[in-house]
């Protein structure tokens, strides 16, 4: 399964905030991905700045694989496939792991436990505090027996 390192993070940070997973209306398939990943850390993922599986289905996606999406939170709006790319190449870049690394979640998730707190300064999404941001991502973590502490 092909997915954007910050689509992860998205998900981790979610189940650690309670969310529950659930049909979106962009058509998109986070919350099959995020059952998938959730119920088993040892699943091989590869770890893409593109579209991933979390993508499919999603009204937003073209065929070619470009997201049409645009933040309009930010002033001037940005092209989310800009804004995507760009997160997940400096993430990458962070955590020391290479474009297209074929890893399990949980290794992945070690990665990310060893930028703990820090990584939510490169990771939080435009007009969202990164208190929270860090607070549900420690979260995940403990939940998911990869943190043994808060
Ligand atoms: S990145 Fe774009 S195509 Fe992918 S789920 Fe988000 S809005 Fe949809």
């Amino acid at each position: 399964m092909k997915l954007r390192p910050h689509h992860i993070l998205d998900i981790v940070t979610g189940y650690g905030q309670g969310v529950e997973y659930k049909p979106h209306p962009y058509g998109h398939s986070q919350h099959i991905v995020a059952k998938a990943i959730l119920s088993d850390v040892d699943i091989k993922i590869k770890l893409v700045a593109g579209a991933d599986a979390v993508c499919q289905g999603c009204k937003h996606l073209l065929p070619d694989g470009q997201c049409v999406d645009v933040l309009h939170q930010l002033d001037p709006p940005v092209s989310k496939q800009e804004y995507n790319d760009t997160l997940d190449y400096r993430l990458l870049d962070y955590l020391n792991i290479n474009h297209d690394t074929v890893m399990t979640i949980r290794e992945y998730l070690k990665s990310v436990n060893r930028k703990v707190p820090g990584i939510e300064r490169i990771c939080t999404h435009p007009k969202r505090d990164q208190k929270e941001r860090l607070n549900g991502l420690t979260k995940g973590l403990i939940n998911l027996g990869i943190r043994s502490d808060s």
